[in-house]
C-alpha cells in the first residue's frame, strides 16, 4: 500500500508566532480527530522549520517540510539555503520545482533535477511538483510538458533513490484560482504520471509511488479527488493556512 500524504504549503505566508500556533492547532487535531494511516507535512518558510520540527518530533504522523533549497551543500551563494541546512534543523521533506518557483524564480527542468539529487544526498525527501499552465492544457500539449518535467527532472535517478520520492500533479491553472481541476481531469494525468514511472523503473516501482494533487483543494472537493485510484493525497496552498480546514482535507481520508 502506498502511503497517502496531505501536505500543507504555506508559501510566504503567516508570521513566525502564527505558524507556530496553527501547527500546534494542527498536531492537537490531528492526534484527535485523524483515524486513518495518512501522513501530514506541513512546508513552512525556513526561519520556521527548526521550531516546528521541534514540535513535531514524537509526533509519527506529522512531519515538517522546506518549499526549496539550493542544489549544493554549501559555497558562495548569498542568502541561499541548501538541503544540508534543511536537514540539520530536524526537517524530512523539500518541495521542488513548484510552479511558483518555475514562473518567478526560472527554475528548470536541469536545476530542479541537480536539487532532486542533493535533496536526496542529504537523506530528504523531495516533493516533487510537476503541471501544465493554462495554455498548455488549452493547445493539447500537456502530457508532452509533464513528461519531460517528470523525465528530466527525475528520470536520471536509480530505482532505489526514485522510491524517496513524493510526486506532486499541480495544474497551474488551479493553483491560488478556486478553480480545481475535476477528479477525472486530475486522475487521467496521475495515471498517466504512474504509466511513465512504470515504463522507466518497473511497475511495483510506479505502485508504491505516492502521487499528490494539488490545485485549490479544499475541504468540500478533497474527498471526490482522493477517492481515485492514483491520488494518493493532496498538497494544499490556501486551505492549509487554516487549521481547521486544512486538518479537514486531511480528515477526507478518515
Ligand atoms: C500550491 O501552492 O501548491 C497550491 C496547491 O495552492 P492552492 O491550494 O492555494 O491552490
Amino acid at each position: 500500500m502506498r502511503q497517502k500524504i496531505v501536505a500543507g504549503n504555506w508559501k510566504m505566508n503567516l508570521d513566525y508566532n502564527e505558524g507556530l500556533s496553527i501547527f500546534s492547532e494542527i498536531i492537537n487535531m490531528v492526534n484527535d480527530e485523524v483515524t486513518g494511516r495518512q501522513s501530514v507535512i506541513v512546508c513552512c518558510p525556513y526561519t520556521y522549520l527548526h521550531s516546528l520540527s521541534q514540535l513535531a518530533k514524537n509526533q509519527p504522523k506529522v512531519s515538517v517540510g522546506a518549499q526549496n533549497c539550493h542544489q549544493e551543500d554549501a559555497g558562495a551563494y548569498t542568502g541561499e539555503i541548501s538541503a544540508r541546512m534543511i536537514k540539520s534543523v530536524g526537517a524530512a521533506y523539500v518541495i521542488l520545482g513548484h510552479s511558483e518557483r518555475r514562473q518567478h524564480f526560472g527554475e528548470t527542468n536541469l536545476v530542479l533535477s541537480q536539487k532532486t539529487n542533493a535533496v536526496l544526498s542529504n537523506s530528504l525527501k523531495p516533493i516533487f511538483c510537476v503541471g501544465e499552465t493554462l495554455e498548455e492544457r488549452e493547445s493539447g500539449q500537456f502530457f508532452d510538458v509533464i513528461k519531460s518535467q517528470i523525465s528530466e527532472g527525475l528520470f536520471h535517478l536509480d530505482a532505489q533513490q526514485f522510491g524517496q520520492v513524493v510526486l506532486a500533479y499541480e495544474p497551474v491553472w488551479a493553483i491560488g484560482t478556486g478553480k480545481t481541476a475535476t477528479a477525472a481531469q486530475a486522475q487521467e494525468i496521475h495515471a498517466f504520471i504512474r504509466k511513465e514511472i512504470a515504463t522507466q523503473f518497473g511497475q511495483p516501482v510506479a505502485d508504491e509511488t505516492t502521487v499528490l494533487y494539488g490545485g485549490s483543494c479544499n475541504p468540500k472537493n478533497a474527498k471526490e479527488l482522493f477517492s481515485q485510484p492514483d491520488i494518493d493525497g493532496g498538497l494544499i496552498g490556501g486551505a492549509s493556512l487554516k487549521s481547521r480546514d486544512f486538518v479537514d482535507v486531511v480528515k477526507a481520508f478518515n
